[in-house]
């Protein structure tokens, strides 16, 4: 590299003002860190590889955003309080533009979020990340995946599909855009749609809903401020950390929607399931999943398949008892965030999706019509 190992992680990796909370950041052979009294630590790593989790032409400011924010999300889905992080990264060349959007990008969301930068390991190679997460929470507070409870409420936040949707367009754009749409904001979402992503994105897409249930009805140009908003969750995922600190007090169990919602719910329900030594299942109310108004021009099975077969979503999946929906009424609006319940926990293995009418509908047929 023309820049040496050591000069890049001091230009773009070491920060001048040095460890805030930390006892010892970067730049010794391990950074000291120390949860408050009562608090274990929670560790998450989360790799992201060029050609799998990101295409090689992304944004590197994006990228920066992203590496942190899927590891945030899983402290989130922990009700963790992000302490800090270290980065280890294998970088084919020392491009001075590329780092300094990249870490531009990552330090905005650390700061954002309090969590500091520790330590890491930077080598010559094709591009891969890998940022592992400490952050801190009670052990009893801790929101396992293990802990939910038959009659529960299953909730979820925000909404659900876009990315997916995004990436499908993408991947197989004669499939899920209407129009084969050239994407012109493929690379930098339309600014116009940039409000703040914590915020319920149904606010931030500006886009009416359509009653559009063919690909030939909606305006292309409703299509393309939806896939700009679309990408723009792709993206920029907002980890909900608030959110999971809130949950706390209030949820059983919770987990970070990065596979799609019905695998994610599987890993919740099968743990919950042998945590309790009896069978577990959830009934999902489709008319009530918070489907992304980007979606709303998509016929009903490529909605069903991206909202709860996709995945990149990293919003939270939850499940709480009854008796916390007065308090999550209250939480939804002092978050200024979407939650939404969209089932039940129920005592039969399986998860059952029912239209308005409570027939079944088979989620299975639309996910692998479109998945394959
Ligand atoms: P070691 O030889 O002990 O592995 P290194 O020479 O790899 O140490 O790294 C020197 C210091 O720089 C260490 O404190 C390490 O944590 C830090 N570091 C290396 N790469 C990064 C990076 N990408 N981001 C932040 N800190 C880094
Ligand atoms: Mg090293």
């Amino acid at each position: 590299m023309a820049l040496g190992e050591f000069e890049l992680i001091r230009a773009y990796f070491e920060r001048s003002a040095g460890p805030r909370r930390a006892l010892l950041g970067i730049g010794d052979d391990c950074a000291l860190i120390q949860p408050a009294p009562g608090q274990s630590l929670a560790i998450s790593t989360d790799m992201l590889v060029e050609g799998r989790h990101f295409f090689a032409d992304v944004d590197p400011a994006a990228l920066g955003h992203k590496a942190l924010a899927v590891n945030l999300s899983d402290l989130a889905a922990m009700g963790a309080r992000p302490l800090g992080f270290t980065l280890a990264m294998a970088l084919p060349q020392a491009d001075e533009r590329w780092l300094a959007a990249f870490s531009g990008g990552l330090f905005a969301l650390a700061d954002a979020h309090d969590c500091e930068l520790i330590g890491g390991d930077t080598t010559r190679g094709p591009l891969n990340l890998c940022i592992t997460v400490f952050g801190e929470v009670p052990p009893d507070a801790a929101l396992r995946r293990d802990g939910a409870r038959v009659g529960d409420d299953l909730w979820v936040s925000g909404t659900l599909g876009a990315p997916a949707w995004a990436v499908a367009c993408r991947l197989q754009p004669e499939a899920f855009s209407m129009s084969g749409v050239d994407d012109p904001g493929a690379r930098s979402p339309d600014s116009t749609v940039a409000a703040n992503p914590d915020v319920d994105a149904r606010a931030d897409v500006g886009v009416q809903a359509s009653t559009a249930s063919t690909n030939t009805c909606a305006r292309p140009s409703t299509e393309h401020a939806a896939l700009a908003a679309a990408r723009l969750r792709l993206e920029r995922p907002q980890p909900r950390v608030a959110l999971g600190l809130a949950l706390r007090a209030l949820a059983n169990a919770a987990i970070d929607l990065s596979d799609g919602l019905i695998g994610d719910l599987g890993h919740v329900l099968s743990r919950s399931a042998t945590a309790r030594a009896a069978p577990m299942g959830a009934l999902i109310d489709w008319p009530s999943v918070p489907v992304d108004t980007a979606l709303d021009h998509l016929p009903d099975t490529q909605r069903i398949a991206l909202a709860l077969s996709g995945g990149d979503d990293y919003e939270l999946l939850f499940c709480a008892p009854v008796s916390a929906r007065p308090a999550l009424a209250v939480l939804r609006g002092s978050l200024g965030l979407t939650l939404t319940r969209i089932g039940t926990v129920t005592g039969e293995s399986g998860v059952q999706l029912l239209d308005a009418h409570g027939d079944r509908i088979d989620f299975h047929a639309a996910a692998f019509d479109h998945f394959r």
